[in-house]
């Protein structure tokens, strides 16, 4: 099977109620893990390629790895553009095989917003095979790559605003921001309150108001949660017990995720559960074996803690197995 885009994809998803998760992939490892835990899990999955990791990877690797793992898998893979800047990145990506981009504008005023998601959107339609566009509506806090804004300065999606904008842009879905965040940083410790037993930060939960109203504006419509790691606290112990120091690192609760793969949420991106899943087990080999220097084991060991991740995520939290 080769690469497919997300409509199909998503019409399913939405009608049987689960989301497809949108792993961040920047290496072979972190490919393997995530398109191997699909497998075992009979899921589709997202992979996504951000600016970031175009810069670190080359995007020719990324294709081709990715690539791979349809040919490996035979499962159907969506190549995506995470947070497409501007048009010409994405129309890079539409012509260099991606099946799936993101054209983010959501800092821009609503009308700018509006045509370049549309130009963006005219072309994604006009590619045989046809290319899926995502885009946003609403900002998230914190960081991303390139994408960075403070905390305080998010401002949550205007439901009246999103008919209007799905009409004239003809979006194939939207990402929308109801208190997810990017990073392991996801709020501030003021925001937050504190588990007296465990010491570990509870954050304020996401607004299912603004998801329901938006999905009652927009029936049948794909919602993205973007920022949607959850920091599992055995990750940040295993790093912190191995020499790293990640203080107050909170994400977003899976029980809350889990709640969104039900509703209008077909796409839910994790990104910083990847990166620590993968930190947790090289520091941990590292740690154990000192006298290793062979990447092939500490890396490995890194991609395992991936797959497991991805695969409780899959099962746990998305609700996608044995989906296909
Ligand atoms: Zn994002």
């Amino acid at each position: 099977m080769p690469l497919v885009n997300s409509k199909e994809l998503f019409e399913k998803a939405y009608k049987e109620g689960y989301a497809i998760g949108a792993f961040n992939c920047n290496n072979m490892e972190i490919v393997q893990a995530i398109t191997e835990a699909a497998k075992e899990c009979n899921s589709p999955v997202i992979l996504q390629v951000s600016a970031g990791a175009r810069k670190y990877a080359k995007p020719i690797y990324l294709r081709k790895m990715v690539e791979a793992a349809v040919e490996d898998t035979g499962l159907p893979i969506v190549l995506h553009l995470d947070h497409g800047a501007d048009f010409e990145i994405c129309k890079d990506c539409i012509d260099g095989g991606f099946t799936s981009v993101m054209i983010d504008a959501s800092s821009k005023p609503f009308e700018e917003n509006i045509a370049l998601t549309r130009k963006v959107v005219e072309y994604a339609h006009a590619h045989k095979p046809y290319v899926t566009v995502e885009a946003e509506l609403g900002t998230l806090a914190g960081i991303e790559d390139d994408v960075k804004v403070e905390h305080g300065a998010e401002s949550y999606t205007k439901p009246e605003q999103v008919e209007e904008f799905v009409r004239r842009t003809g979006v194939d879905s939207l990402a929308i921001a109801i208190g997810t965040s990017h990073g392991a940083y996801k709020f501030k410790p003021e925001q937050c309150t504190r588990d007296p037993k465990t010491g570990v930060l509870c954050p304020p939960p996401l607004r299912f108001d603004i998801l329901e109203e938006v999905s009652k504006r927009l029936p049948g419509f794909p919602i993205v949660l973007h920022g949607s790691s959850s920091v599992n606290q055995e990750y940040v112990k295993i790093i912190n017990e191995n020499g790293g120091a990640l203080v107050d690192a909170v994400g977003v609760p899976e029980e809350q995720l889990r709640k969104a793969s039900t509703m209008a949420v077909c796409k839910i991106n994790i990104d910083s559960d990847l990166r620590l899943a993968m930190t947790a087990g090289i520091r941990e080999h590292m740690v154990a074996h000192p006298d290793h220097f062979d990447p092939r084991q500490y890396i490995g060991d890194g991609r395992k803690y991936v797959k497991d991740l991805v695969k409780h995520k899959i099962t746990e939290v998305l609700g996608s197995s044995n989906k296909i």
